[in-house]
């Protein structure tokens, strides 16, 4: 067993989770109408190591959009078909030190790196761009679905459609990148843009969302099927984005002071990764200035007081 005493990780889980649980901090985002609707006291918090001992507490029912935590799993898709080499023409693996979806590209004139709208919208143009629109979706909510050992993967309708409607920032910075010749001949830009939307409208629960970030601490086979879903190589490049680049403006302290790979995403989840021993996934929709999930940030605080979890704690 990887955590050997799992009964007593359990319990300081929940007593973080119970501590955080009147910690009030922060607005669910508002930029997409939909999601501006969440319920500011959803809080849930899961947890699955690499052999396959799960722990969930919480609104563990509650459905959400994954949102730009979907990017790590399509980047990694994509090292995966089409290898380092070919995927970094196009995107490259430096931290932006802009906003997320802020229009900037890098001294290539590439965006900066796959964890930012701009280079993840990159990402959605290699994966499979042959294949039409319809399975090209199938294909991708596939790959999620195994991530996740076939626990609840959906769709959210409503949230893409929502998100389509106001995205101008995300067109331009497609208009951007088509200017400066940026994707693959014969890209068509809005099939591109809206597999993006539709990749971020992936739905979820705690519980299946902290499955797929323990398939990545895996290096690559889910832990509770054994489903081979990525190369391990592809999972190391990814993780090693997610370290420098996942937590938006905030990801140098973040590996500073947590020292994990971890992606949040605007719903207010964020997956967080101890290779080769588990995966965590905390869930709880205010935001901080920053855009991480308020709540999920403090929790980690936390957790990392008690815990020798950063990769050089080992020092
Ligand atoms: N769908 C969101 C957008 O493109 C994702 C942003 C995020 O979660 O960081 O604006």
């Amino acid at each position: 067993l990887v955590i050997p005493d799992f009964s007593t990780f359990k319990k300081t889980v929940t007593d973080i989770y119970e501590e955080l649980k009147d910690f009030k901090s922060g607005n669910p985002a508002d930029y997409i109408p939909q999601l501006a609707r969440a319920d500011p006291n959803l809080w849930a918090v899961s947890v699955c190591t690499v052999d396959g001992q799960r722990f969930d507490i919480g609104d563990i029912d509650q459905t959400y959009s994954i949102q730009s935590t979907s990017k790590p799993f399509n980047y990694a898709m994509a090292l995966d078909l089409y290898g380092n080499e070919y995927v970094n023409q196009y995107v490259s693996a430096e931290p932006s030190g802009h906003g997320f979806n802020e229009i900037v590209l890098d001294v290539r004139n590439k965006p900066h790196n796959p964890m930012i709208n701009a280079g993840a919208i990159m990402v959605s143009s290699l994966v499979e761009a042959e294949m039409n629109t319809a399975d090209r979706f199938e294909y991708m909510q596939g790959i999620f679905r195994r991530l996740a050992g076939d626990l609840h993967v959906g769709f959210n309708n409503s949230i893409y459609l929502s998100e389509r409607s106001v995205a101008d920032r995300n067109f331009a910075l497609g208009h951007y990148m088509h200017e400066h010749d940026c994707f693959p001949q014969g890209t068509n830009l809005e099939k591109v843009l809206e597999f993006y939307f539709q990749l971020c409208s992936i739905e979820a629960k705690c519980d299946s969302h902290c499955v797929m970030a323990a398939t990545l601490a895996n290096g690559g086979i889910c832990p509770i099927t054994g489903d081979k879903v990525y190369e391990p190589r592809s999972v190391q490049q990814t993780l090693s984005l997610m370290l420098s680049c996942g937590m938006y403006d905030y990801s140098g302290q973040w590996a500073f002071q947590v020292g994990l790979p971890a992606k949040s995403g605007v719903s207010g989840s964020i997956i967080v990764v101890v290779p080769n021993v588990m995966a965590m996934c905390l869930y709880s929709p205010p935001l901080d200035k920053l855009g991480n999930s308020a709540k999920g940030i403090e929790f980690m605080n936390r957790l990392l007081e008690r815990f020798n979890f950063h990769h050089f704690d080992s020092l």
